[in-house]
């Protein structure tokens, strides 16, 4: 039977710094974003119900990582991509992590969405916006998490989600939004229902 939160059975499968490394049994799999600081760690962590799950890189300028976590024994996994836009990250780090992402995304069949986190409060950041180009290229659904809602009241926090929400259809691009906190744990269902449906969850038995 299906557990309550498949996620919560998240354990580490593997890092890859380069798309050569990419694990081959991961045979679908949903991606997290964002920039340094913005919260996609505690969002990861807070999804899977564990402390340290994922775990943020203080240090810019360190080997980017592309870390994989399995989730069953059906090939799901979920995947925390390097974050970006440390403002002392020299260039050729910078174009790396370019290269690392784009070849990420255009040669990964297997990934069925990507997550892209934000601060509430600083959306739509210069490489936030050159994900979602990427994706909208590639065909990838996304689905935004503006998380540390909890720094807004909640009024302010129904505005910036309306807002982004607007910014992003007047680029042309689709992407569903929604506000979540890891401090209150708020909008965590919202997103499970994101991703079980992206994985397929509670579409085929698979209690067989
Ligand atoms: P990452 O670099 O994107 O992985 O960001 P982290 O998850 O490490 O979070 C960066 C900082 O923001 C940490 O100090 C977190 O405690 C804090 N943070 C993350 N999520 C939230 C949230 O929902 N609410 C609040 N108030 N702080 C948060």
């Amino acid at each position: 039977m299906m557990s309550a939160n498949p996620y919560r059975q998240a354990s580490f499968l593997t890092s890859a710094s380069r798309t050569s490394q990419l694990p081959e049994d991961s045979l679908s799999e949903v991606a997290f974003a964002g920039r340094s600081n913005a919260g996609k760690s505690s969002a990861i962590n807070t999804l899977c119900e564990q402390k340290a799950l994922a775990r943020t890189s203080k240090t810019p300028g360190r080997t980017q990582l592309i870390n994989f976590f399995t989730i069953d024994d059906q090939g799901r996994s979920l995947v925390d991509l390097p974050g970006y836009g440390y403002a002392k990250v020299p260039e050729n780090m910078r174009r790396e992590w370019q290269q690392l992402m784009e070849s990420y995304l255009s040669k990964r069949p297997q990934l069925k969405g990507l997550i892209i986190i934000m601060d509430i409060r600083h959306p739509l950041k210069e490489y936030d916006l050159q994900m979602l180009q990427w994706c909208d290229y590639m065909g990838t659904p996304v689905h935004i998490l503006l998380t540390k809602a909890d720094k807004l009241k909640t009024g302010a926090a129904s505005q910036q989600v309306m807002y982004v929400r607007k910014a992003i259809k007047e680029a042309g691009y689709v992407a569903s939004v929604q506000p979540f906190s890891a401090l209150k744990k708020t909008g965590v269902n919202e997103l499970k229902k994101v991703l079980d449906d992206w994985f397929e969850f509670g579409t085929q038995d698979e209690s067989a």
